[in-house]
């Protein structure tokens, strides 16, 4: 149990016991971090952030893959496993020009993703699900977990998670700026980290928050302190303790925007008290977002100002503030201007928590709890109840649990080889 959800105890040990490892054979292949850096509340500095952007896993990996004489194959979706005399064979996949058959000795490894894309998944494994709310990833549909499911593999469904917890609020993404786009090449990423070690943080701060190209979720703590939600019009919305995640995607357009006032402002611009946090410069304060997010930034020296600024009807803000100070005592009524609004913000699932069962070697596990032979499950796929609920996790869990299922695999067709009549699906 951590955080009050149950978790996989036997998984997160997996992590713990090889993440670092992972970290530094992604080194290996020429991803840099800046690394390790602060990230309160934990007590030891971990944050690993990767230099320039998280493209670079993807070039460097596809770099290393292409080294190794690996024939990546894109849009060709997977949409079947392939058994042979109740063994693990292949998969087939759609290509342009028709079905490819893709055989294998050492057997098949789904890392397909979750199943955000799915509506139908959703509703069938958490406890709650609301039909419409934009997923992160739609072209993940739950492929591997269905194609496991048909030859009798198990789901962990997470009936204790349901919609409030898969659905978490963010600000939109950035539009890619030059920065986001520069190269990955090693050489290029050792002086940048370097750069940023050895800098004055007062330089490094502004151009780390450049960097951000993920999107980054307003802190709970904004609406504890007075900030309200307004949707696109100006109308305030939710007015106790109703979740901003489940009220944002009924709002027109399915996005809100955060308000508040000067006393908020500057209470905001300093530590305990952050907008958001962020990678590599651990917690972001307004002044932050006000200079490297300015699309997300809205600010008008009176009420009506900001409505102009903003694109909101002047009247309906208005008495949305007026409705948020009537239950208020002075110190906490959005009174002194400027006002400010940042925002868009919607609700994202950016993954759904539901994978395969498998056990600490992720073969994938049938309904009886038994292995199907030659059968793996990785990252979100075999997920199998293990909570990815802090910084890093779901990355160090999809590179940690592959390198280390390939492995698996490969160990047993070698033990296979030796012995034909070893296992066959049962
Ligand atoms: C906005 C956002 C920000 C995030 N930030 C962080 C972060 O800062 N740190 C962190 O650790 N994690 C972060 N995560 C989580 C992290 O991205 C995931 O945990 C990780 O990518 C999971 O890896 P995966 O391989 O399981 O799935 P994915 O990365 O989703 O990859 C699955 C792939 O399988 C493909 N696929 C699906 N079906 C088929 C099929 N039938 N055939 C072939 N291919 C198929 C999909 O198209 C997709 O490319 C973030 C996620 C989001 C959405």
């Amino acid at each position: 149990m951590s955080m009050g959800i149950k978790d996989d105890a036997a998984l997160r040990q997996v992590l713990v016991e090889n993440v670092a490892d992972t970290v530094e054979w992604l080194r290996g292949i020429g991803v840099n971090f800046l690394a390790p850096l602060p990230q309160p509340p934990h007590r030891v500095e971990r944050l690993h952030q990767v230099m320039p952007t998280s493209r670079a896993y993807v070039v460097r990996l596809h770099k290393h893959l292409r080294q190794l004489g690996v024939d990546i194959r894109v849009a060709t979706p997977v949409r079947q496993l392939i058994l042979e005399d109740g063994l693990m064979a292949g998969v087939e996949a759609r290509g342009a020009a028709g079905p490819v058959i893709v055989r294998s000795r050492a057997g098949v490894i789904l890392a397909s993703g979750d199943i955000g894309g799915d509506t139908a998944l959703m509703h069938a494994y958490l406890k709650t699900w609301t039909d419409g709310v934009e997923v992160y990833n739609p072209a993940n549909t739950g492929d591997g977990h269905k194609m496991a499911l048909a030859i009798g593999a198990a789901i962990v469904p997470r009936k204790d998670l349901g919609f409030e917890a898969a659905a978490h609020v963010r600000f939109v993404r950035p539009k890619p700026g030059l920065l986001q786009k520069l190269p990955p090449w090693p050489a290029f990423t050792c002086t940048m980290v370097w750069a940023m070690k050895y800098a004055p943080k007062a330089v490094v701060r502004p151009i780390m928050m450049r960097f951000l190209t993920t999107v980054l979720g307003p802190d709970a703590g904004m609406f504890k302190e007075g900030a309200i939600l307004v949707n696109k019009r100006g109308e305030r919305i939710g007015r106790g303790n109703e979740a901003p995640n489940i009220l944002i995607p009924q709002q027109p357009e399915g996005i809100a925007y955060i308000v508040f006032d000067q006393k908020f402002a500057q209470k905001f611009s300093n530590w305990p008290n952050f907008i958001s946090t962020a990678p590599g410069v651990a917690f972001a304060y307004l002044q932050d977002y006000r200079s490297a997010r300015p699309d997300l930034f809205n600010v008008g020296p009176t009420i009506a100002e900001l409505a102009h600024v903003a694109g909101f009807d002047a009247d309906k803000l208005a008495a949305a503030i007026d409705d948020a100070n009537q239950d208020r005592d002075d110190k906490m009524k959005l009174s002194a201007g400027p006002f400010y609004a940042l925002g868009p913000v919607k609700t994202w699932v950016l993954v759904a928590p539901v994978g395969l069962a498998v056990n600490t070697k992720f073969e994938v596990l049938s309904t009886e709890g038994k292995v199907i032979p030659g059968l793996y499950a990785v990252g979100h796929t075999g997920m199998a109840g293990f909570t990815m609920t802090g910084h890093g996790h779901g990355l160090g869990w999809a590179f940690t649990s592959g390198r280390l299922a390939a492995g698996h695999a490969v160990a047993r067709s070698r033990k296979r080889i030796r012995d034909p009549a070893i296992e066959s699906v049962g």
